[in-house]
């Protein structure tokens, strides 16, 4: 992408709507646009991390096993009253009425829906296990839409739900979303700790929140420091071995960490002091067990080995992926703006063309810009009339992990300067070198 052709309305200006630094960052690097409170368009940088951290998302659901499928933003509200939560949702449910005078709403969450459809098509265990999920607009008209696109009120949710025959088999898929997002967040550069979260009415260990450490983060957390030293790794899940994704879970879930719903200082206090943390985090995603909560109320049943007729037992299962652009922000950037991890950046690599209208300054960044693209890197290249100073600004603020620099009195020797955004080294070699250190 040539930005001289690129849509990047960059502001110099610090926003004084923008409390906290990725909502600031967002705005300055011309990511995003607020239109409401709460209400947001993608502009094309945003965007563009914004489907990376989707398809992310998708690969690693589907790794597991998982359906993709897509419902609709606008539901009836009928299908809420069948669950009895069309009344006892509140005022985050935005309320709509067609012109025939029908009750719709804006969907908040999935579980009548995909509920409805199961029962419509399912009628037997031979058909589970079953998950299938959407990643989809939420509303929740939140009463208090802040720090961007971290607590707006549109905003883009990854949303999975399983169907299974019995209590077992549903909690082996509870464990398999516990482990895919463990590998979901750390592709997108993240520790996402899962903390023990308010179990409700069900009990037990059966809901976690996947909580990003960060002192802007809105939710209270007490947890072990050793647990940020746990990884996934490159590790291979076999995620139909219960055993073994169970192990994972244990591994990931026994030191203690919780949020403040769910603390209970006796047993924290039991942790060496030197391991003992209080801190803020972000909560990324949410997984939950609830059994036969929605299917009982909503006739979702099946028929077992044995010929008797069961309500299917599920569980839900959020990943926050408009909010992780924000939390991935809060969690890698520095004084001078975004720090993308590899992951999920906009682009690769920046090129600088430090003397635009210089022939073979010009003809050394095309031939960058090509050789990188025939490797499959789409490079951000900044072919603008500006001086070098406001490139440099540009590029740290929007925080590509690597910027190939070429200017005139590098190319009489032979070089041009790669610099890591994430260090600030920088080094000078050749330009086929640095176009073999990006790819
Ligand atoms: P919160 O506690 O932040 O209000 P929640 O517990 O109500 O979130 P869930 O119902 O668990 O949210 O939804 C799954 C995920 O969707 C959350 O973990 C979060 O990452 C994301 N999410 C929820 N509400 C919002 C929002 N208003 N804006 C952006 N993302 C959100
Ligand atoms: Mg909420
Ligand atoms: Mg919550
Ligand atoms: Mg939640």
């Amino acid at each position: 992408m040539r930005l001289s052709r690129y849509f990047l309305p960059v502001l110099k200006e610090n926003p004084a709507e923008a409390q906290i630094v990725s909502h600031r960052y967002m705005l300055r690097a011309g990511m995003i646009k607020q239109q409401a409170a709460g209400i947001y368009s993608w502009l094309p940088l945003g965007f563009r991390v914004l489907r990376r951290i989707e398809e992310i998302v998708h690969q690693e659901q589907i790794r597991a096993g998982h359906i993709p499928l897509l419902m609709p933003t606008l539901q009836p509200a009928d299908l809420w009253r069948e669950s009895g939560r069309y009344d006892d949702y509140g005022q985050e449910m935005l309320r709509i009425k067609d012109r025939h005078d029908r009750d719709m709403l804006y969907g908040p969450t999935n579980e009548e829906m995909i509920t409805d459809i199961f029962r419509a098509h399912v009628n037997s265990y031979k058909d589970l296990p079953l998950t299938l999920y959407h990643i989809q607009w939420k509303f929740r008209d939140e009463v208090r839409p802040r720090f961007g696109v971290m607590r707006g009120r549109e905003f883009l949710m990854k949303d999975g739900y399983n169907f299974d025959v019995d209590r077992d088999a549903a909690l082996h898929a509870y464990n398999r979303h516990m482990v895919s997002y463990l590998r979901t967040y750390e592709r997108m550069g993240l520790t996402a700790i899962p903390m023990r979260a308010a179990s409700g009415p069900i009990g037990g260990d059966n809901t976690h929140e996947f909580l990003v450490l960060a002192q802007t983060g809105e939710s209270e957390v007490f947890y072990d420091d050793r647990v940020t030293g746990l990884k996934l790794g490159q590790r291979d899940i076999d995620y139909d071995d219960r055993a073994q994704v169970a192990a994972v879970c244990e591994e990931f879930t026994t030191l203690y960490a919780r949020t403040d719903e769910t603390h209970d200082p006796a047993v924290f206090d039991q942790i060496p002091e030197a391991h003992r943390k209080v801190g803020r985090g972000i909560e990324v995603g949410q997984i939950f067990y609830f059994g036969t909560k929605y299917s009982e109320a909503m006739g979702a049943t099946v028929v077992t080995a044995d010929g008797s007729r069961v309500p299917v037992e599920m569980g839900s299962h959020g990943i926050g992926v408009s909010r992780l652009l924000g939390a991935i922000i809060e969690a890698s950037h520095d004084d001078k703006g975004i720090i993308w991890p590899e992951g999920v950046t906009p682009f690769p690599v920046g090129i600088v063309n430090l003397k635009q209208g210089d022939g073979a300054t010009d003809a050394a960044c095309e031939s960058i810009y090509k050789a990188l693209a025939a490797k499959g890197l789409e490079a951000l290249y900044d072919d603008r009339d500006e001086r070098a100073g406001a490139k440099f600004a540009t590029m740290d603020l929007i925080g590509l992990p690597w910027r190939i620099t070429v200017g005139p009195r590098g190319l009489a020797a032979g070089k041009v300067e790669l610099t890591c955004r994430r260090t600030g080294a920088s080094e000078e070699m050749s330009a086929e070198a640095a176009v073999d250190r990006v790819a």
